[in-house]
């Protein structure tokens, strides 16, 4: 296993720590070699415009999608990054999105007045505490995907073949059981756009 988390942008840091507590290697990865040897991929929050672009001029796009449909890597998505590996909500929305993983994310979707809030979750059967900043809404989920957990009637943490995604930020609660599930997913051939 070889586990690394994307730091071109955003809140790479937090996600490392939590690795590394759990005792994996884990490392931050800039540059399409590193990417090459990874089996676990996490993208950060962060901004995901500005992660798609990031990802195009460093050349890590299409080898990001081609390593996930050959069934060589796990990918986590955290707040901008779970945008960046679902689907987009409507036709042309932007960022582009890398279709790992078979849901529907709109950003931005929680309002200009409560950009950002906390709540507990239940993961588990436990209790989860959950930090949203400026978060995505998961608007439709595939056949193929579980939902985990949910704040309300939303889906905020859900898992498919060979991909997890959260719309709060797992990597701020103090909590690793998230970043285990993560850990615990093997890679597997999955094409679901
Ligand atoms: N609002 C950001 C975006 O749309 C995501 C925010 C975050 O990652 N905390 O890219």
């Amino acid at each position: 296993m070889q586990v690394g988390v994307l730091a071109l942008q955003g809140g790479f840091e937090p996600h490392l720590d939590v690795l590394r507590s759990l005792g994996v290697a884990a490392r931050a990865v800039r540059t399409p070699r590193e990417l090459a040897e990874l089996t676990h991929l996490v993208l950060p929050g962060g901004e995901s415009t500005t992660l798609h672009h990031l990802l195009t001029l460093f050349g890590m796009w299409e080898l990001l999608r081609a390593r996930h449909a050959a069934g060589e890597l796990v990918v986590f998505g955290t707040c901008a990054g779970a945008i960046l590996i679902g689907r987009a909500a409507t036709d042309g929305a932007r960022p582009p999105r890398l279709g790992l993983l078979d849901v529907a994310l709109e950003r931005n979707a929680y309002g200009r007045q409560v950009d950002s809030f906390r709540a507990e979750l239940e993961f588990e059967g436990a209790p989860l505490p959950a930090v949203f900043i400026r978060a995505p809404r998961i608007a439709s989920v595939g056949p193929g995907v579980r939902v985990l957990a949910r704040h309300g009637a939303d889906p905020v943490l859900v898992v498919g073949p060979a991909a997890l995604a959260a719309t709060f930020h797992p990597e701020l609660s103090g909590d690793s059981r998230v970043h285990q599930r993560f850990l615990e997913l093997a890679p597997s051939a999955a094409v679901v756009s």
